[in-house]
């Protein structure tokens, strides 16, 4: 992590490969210099080294009296820009030889190719956006769902920054008002009112697990609503996992799992993200059934929001299905977690067994997952499912780093309530308080170290 260089950077900031066309970006105070040694104008009055912010100039792109491309240079000064610092980005055709060509100029000519997230950082330490606000630049361009894009847009723009950093402002405070009291600790005064602290204490506590309890919605709609699909061996959930993940309306994007190895396939049906909990284990593990352990189908019911509980019309009796939904209810009582039980294999059936149909505790869907017959019902019920998990503006926490951030802070803030009624000397209260504050400092950058933001841009991509 390159924190105090000031050497100006460039890198290609499209995705890797042959678009239509491609941008190239500049950064840093050589940044129009270098340009205005590439760039020849059409314009010959209007050298870049003298173009204004917010400008775009049309010209040819030059290696030493060699054309590389005709381009756009949309110029911006510092400090209006996204680093702070004077940047060009430059618009080229397409071509990966044209793309590389024009960065190995740049660098030849003084650029040093930056590094993942490096643009960003520079907005960071330029004090542009706070460090939650860099974060939500990295989702939302990996938002693939509206909700997810609603919480990384809301986050970029600063809203959650501005509850924390109230909450941050009331610790100061708080923390203050301590400092205050050891200031004078000679003179063995406690004027500050010890009730008036146990109350801010309580209410800063209920603030900071209001936030650690918006992570379970937050999570689940940055990732997507997580769902199970559970039951006996052959009855078909790989077969109708795929039948999903074929549905015309979805798409379809795999992202790395929360357990090592697994592939979790996450689908988005009109603009919900659903996440198909280590379903790439469903898939790939049919022929070795005892992977699909009793332990691993408890863990993946455990993680999810909704349960799809397929059964073979079949093979299962009336009593047998009974015996699951009892069990089923026994697991997870009233908890807000969504059962719904998948009839299977209605081809190899003249008509669904009447004593089925009266087993409609839960709702029941009758399907051919191999003839993808009645799949577009289970949509319409997973759609339904998601009431409740809509993202109403609210500010939610959706990063684990923050997450973890509130839960130091939280744990700080329940020393200091025990410090305070067990009467603990105000000096020793007063390391937890700085210990809190350190926490929650860490969540917009307030506090930081070389570790947390080589973490944090560490996963950008070269180029933003
Ligand atoms: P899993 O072990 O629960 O993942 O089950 P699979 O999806 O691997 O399916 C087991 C067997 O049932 C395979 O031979 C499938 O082709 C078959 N199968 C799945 N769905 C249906 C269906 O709707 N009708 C019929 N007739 N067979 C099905």
């Amino acid at each position: 992590m390159k924190l105090n260089d000031h050497s100006t950077i460039a890198a290609i900031s499209t995705p890797a490969g042959r678009g239509a066309i491609a941008m190239i970006r500049i950064s840093g105070d050589k940044s129009l210099a270098i340009g205005n040694k590439v760039f020849y104008p059409k314009n010959k009055n209007k050298p870049l080294s003298k173009a204004g912010g917010f400008t775009a100039h049309f010209g040819e792109f030059h290696d030493s009296g060699e054309i590389i491309d005709e381009v756009i240079c949309t110029v911006f000064r510092g400090p209006h820009s996204y680093t702070g610092e004077d940047m060009i980005e430059i618009t080229c055709h397409g071509s990966l030889y044209i793309q590389q060509r024009i960065l190995e100029v740049l660098i030849n000519r003084g650029c040093r190719l930056a590094e993942p997230g490096e643009f960003t950082l520079r907005a960071f330490l330029s004090g542009r956006i706070d460090l939650s606000q860099a974060e939500a630049v990295a989702d939302l361009i990996a938002s693939t769902s509206l909700a997810a894009h609603r919480i990384a847009l809301q986050q970029m723009r600063g809203g959650f920054s501005g509850k924390i950093e109230l909450l941050r402002q009331q610790m100061v405070d708080f923390a203050s008002l301590i400092e205050l009291e050891l200031d004078f600790s000679e003179e063995d005064v406690e004027f500050a009112d010890r009730s008036q602290f146990l109350i801010l204490v309580k209410e800063l506590k209920n603030e900071i697990s209001s936030l650690i309890d918006s992570f379970r919605l937050g999570n689940v709609l940055k990732h997507g609503i997580p769902v199970a699909i559970v039951g006996k061996p052959n009855v078909g959930k790989s077969t109708l996992l795929n039948a999903l993940l074929n549905e015309e309306r979805a798409i379809v994007s795999e992202i790395p799992g929360t357990t090592r190895d697994s592939i979790e396939d996450v689908i988005t049906l009109q603009g919900v993200a659903f996440r198909f909990i280590d379903t790439a284990g469903l898939r790939h593990a049919t022929d070795q059934i005892e992977k699909i352990g009793i332990g691993r189908t408890q863990e993946k019911m455990e993680q999810a929001a909704i349960i799809l509980y397929v059964f073979d019309l079949c093979e299962i009796t009336a009593s047998e299905l009974t015996q699951t939904i009892a069990s089923l209810r026994e697991q997870f009582g009233e908890e807000a977690k969504r059962i719904i039980l998948i009839g299977n294999k209605t081809d190899q059936l003249v008509e669904i067994p009447h004593d089925f149909n009266s087993l409609v505790e839960y709702e029941t869907i009758f399907i051919s997952a191999k003839r993808k017959e009645n799949i577009n019902l289970i949509i319409d019920s997973l759609l339904r499912a998601v009431q409740g998990y809509e993202f109403s503006g609210d500010t939610l926490v959706s990063n684990a780093r923050h997450l973890e951030a509130l839960q130091a802070a939280l744990a700080h803030m329940n020393a200091i309530e025990e410090g305070m009624y067990s009467h603990l000397p105000t000096d020793l209260i007063s390391v937890d308080i700085r210990l809190a504050l350190h926490h929650i400092g860490t969540i917009t950058g307030q506090v930081t170290s070389d570790e947390l933001l080589g973490n944090v841009f560490g996963k950008f991509c070269i180029g933003k």
